[in-house]
């Protein structure tokens, strides 16, 4: 059964189609560092310009609370979408209220950028109003912007109840390839969970658990479930805290919990996970331990990644989390990897495009993955119901 409609099912010629995106990317001195999810939002805005549609782009960027922030317009991002899908785009520093008249004459295929919607107050307490008065500038409404939508915010919830809606491409594209992870992914199926904080990571890996056939675990996180066996980690991060959540898991989940047998400590010596000194700290995962994880993941149909295996950002200790990325990209499996430090380690190492999902969300895909349902989609499928 759909869930909502999605772009192919609508005529869409000579409409004005607000599109939400989410072009929150990194800048650096009014440049955009990153354009990763401009990129990944042009099949969307291709189908668009070649079916005719007038596009209104809208995105939040950084977190101006409300107030106009200089610094965070989104005429660089206007600029940057233009050189990427090679054809002008304007941007309008105009308030919403006031920017109809320019709207209106836009040419059929062509893209009008409004600014920084966070701008706007109304946005994050997703105001009706405030999505009514942006429903007004458009006859249909595109989500592509999957990495906002656990936030209720008025330009992915609220506007829904205004105008026809439908998912678009990348957001469709994320909600398949991920859901179909939760509801039926082809065995075996792995799951990696790396990163720090474990408490952020629990309910995650307690919804996978119940799926996937194995979960090998990497990061810093590693330490607190050393900790919670009672063996001795050194220096190595751990979340005093985190123990018992560590010891939960093993004891709930004990036949599915692959660990690492060894560990790179700060002084580039490799030890057994059992032999941690005193006086020094884990930061990577050993090559021994990404051997034994290279072998259970041979047979692999399908493998979600969330969280790097050290801290990667200090070279050498990116070489566990390079060296799984590589394998994985060598897969014949669906591969997905999510999580903003995680993404950036894949494109680091200039991987992005051999996976099946690079997924744009980072708070979102986690959301996703506990199994909730995000406020955005849920709209969207509201929208549906009411056959729009
Ligand atoms: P993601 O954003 O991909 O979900 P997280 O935010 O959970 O990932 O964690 C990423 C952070 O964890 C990185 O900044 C990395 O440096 C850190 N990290 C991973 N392993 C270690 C380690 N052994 N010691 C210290 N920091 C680590
Ligand atoms: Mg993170």
């Amino acid at each position: 059964m759909k869930e909502f409609f999605s772009l192919k099912d609508f005529d869409l010629r000579n409409k004005r189609v607000l599109v939400r995106v989410d072009y929150n990317v990194q800048m650096e001195k009014g440049r955009v560092l990153n354009d990763s999810r401009i990129r990944a939002s042009l099949p969307t805005l291709r189908y668009l310009c070649d079916a005719g549609a007038k596009i209104i782009i809208v995105t939040h960027l950084g977190r101006p609370d409300g107030k106009q922030v200089e610094e965070l317009r989104t005429d660089p991002l206007a600029k940057r979408l233009g050189e990427l899908i090679g054809t002008e785009v304007r941007k309008t520093g105009l308030p919403i209220d006031k920017a109809k008249p320019e709207i209106e004459g836009l040419k059929s295929g062509s893209i009008l950028m409004l600014e920084n919607i966070r701008f706007y107050p109304e946005e994050e307490k997703n105001d009706r109003e405030f999505a009514k008065k942006l429903a007004a500038l458009a006859e249909f409404y595109v989500n592509d912007a999957f990495g906002v939508s656990h936030r209720d915010n008025s330009s992915v919830s609220a506007i829904t109840e205004f105008l026809p809606s439908c998912a678009g491409l990348l957001l469709e594209k994320e909600l398949t390839t991920l859901g179909k992870i939760l509801q039926n992914p082809e065995k075996p199926f792995y799951a990696i969970i790396g990163g720090a904080k474990l408490e952020t990571k629990i309910p995650v890996i307690e919804n996978l658990a119940r799926i996937a056939d194995k979960i090998l675990l990497g990061g810093a996180m590693i330490f607190s479930f050393y900790k919670a066996q009672g063996l001795e980690t050194g220096q190595s991060l751990v979340g005093e805290k985190e123990i018992p959540l560590a010891k939960g898991i093993l004891d709930k989940f004990k036949d599915k919990i692959v660990l690492p047998i060894d560990v790179v400590l700060d002084d580039l010596t490799s030890v057994d996970t059992k032999s941690i000194p005193k006086d020094a700290a884990g930061l990577d995962i050993g090559i021994r331990s990404i051997r034994t994880f290279a072998s259970t993941l041979q047979d692999a149909k399908t493998v979600l990644w969330n969280g790097p295996m050290g801290k990667f950002e200090q070279k050498p200790f990116d070489a566990g989390t390079t060296t799984l990325a590589r394998i994985i990209s060598q897969l014949s499996a669906t591969t997905i990897v999510g999580g903003g430090e995680t993404v950036a380690a894949i494109e680091a190492a200039g991987l992005s495009d051999r996976f099946t999902l690079v997924s744009t969300g980072g708070g979102a895909t986690l959301e996703f993955l506990e199994g909730k349902e995000l406020p955005a989609i849920a709209a969207l499928r509201k929208n549906y119901l009411r056959g729009a």
